[in-house]
């Protein structure tokens, strides 16, 4: 069964090395993981063992030291329209406002100027930032900031949704609200991501988002275990199987 889930991913990770050019430290050391369609699979990892560069490799941003990465059959050898990228500092343009920063996620797109806009204002509404479009971002407090960079990741219609710490410069009531906003946006799978990839360094974040969570060591990094959260959603953080999950995921962090 294992065999030919892993022939049929979405997402294949296989046997990523990387050293940044000029510098003869690993980081990465011989990374596999494969992810399945409508997955949401989290990478969590000590500071520093390189899950920012792991996801800029995925998103076809820097280049493996050797080792590929396969996007439902096609090696990511470059950035890619179909895969779209949430910052943990929220990269909006200042010099731009909410609605023209989501309409870039829409760039590569053939469409008329006004289909362009209807769709960004659509995505808006959905992240609840109506009454907002005109402004810029500096006005915006963080959470909604981020709701922005979600909007604009979103908006393309992406295949593969890669997230770097997208919570982690939030105040945790704004990151709660926004981890149920991505929930509730990444329920409509028809048309929203077949495959997202999210990066934390929070292991309760991580069991309450993910389908399955892939635990990496420190470097030179590899990966310690693959762990699957078959706990029911919308999932509870104080039942006990979902502080089981934690404890499980802590022990295997630390050892
Ligand atoms: P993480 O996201 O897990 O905190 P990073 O992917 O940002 O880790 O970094 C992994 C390692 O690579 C770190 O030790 C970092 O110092 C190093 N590093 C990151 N960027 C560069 C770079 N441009 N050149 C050289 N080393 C880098
Ligand atoms: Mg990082």
């Amino acid at each position: 069964m294992q065999f030919i889930l892993d022939i049929m991913a979405f997402l294949k990770v296989e046997n990523v090395f990387f050293t940044y050019p000029k510098s003869n430290v690993a980081v990465l050391d011989d990374i596999s993981f494969n992810s399945n369609e409508f997955e949401f699979l989290s990478i969590i990892g000590p500071s520093g063992c390189g899950k920012s560069t792991l996801l800029r490799i995925i998103a076809g941003l820097i280049k493996s030291t050797s080792g590929k990465v396969v996007l439902d059959n096609h090696e990511i050898t470059g950035p890619s329209r179909n895969i779209s990228f949430v910052f943990q500092d929220f990269a909006l343009l200042p010099w731009l406002s909410n609605l023209e920063n989501v309409k870039i996620g829409l760039a590569s797109k053939n469409m008329p100027d006004y289909e362009r806009e209807k769709i960004a204002l659509d995505m808006l509404n959905k992240l609840e930032l109506t009454g907002f479009e005109d402004a810029y971002p500096n006005l915006l407090s963080g959470g909604m900031k981020q709701r922005v960079g979600l909007a604009r990741a979103l908006v393309s219609n992406p295949e593969l949704l890669l997230m770097d710490e997208p919570f982690s410069s939030l105040d945790e009531l704004t990151a709660n609200s926004l981890r149920y906003a991505v929930i509730e946006v990444l329920k409509d799978r028809k048309t929203l991501p077949k495959s997202v990839v999210m990066v934390s360094h929070n292991i309760e974040e991580a069991v309450e988002m993910s389908d399955r969570i892939v635990v990496l060591s420190s470097k030179p990094t590899s990966v310690k275990k693959i762990i699957k959260v078959d706990i029911k959603r919308p999932r509870d953080k104080g039942s006990r199987s979902f502080r089981n999950k934690v404890n499980e995921i802590y022990s295997i962090f630390a050892s």
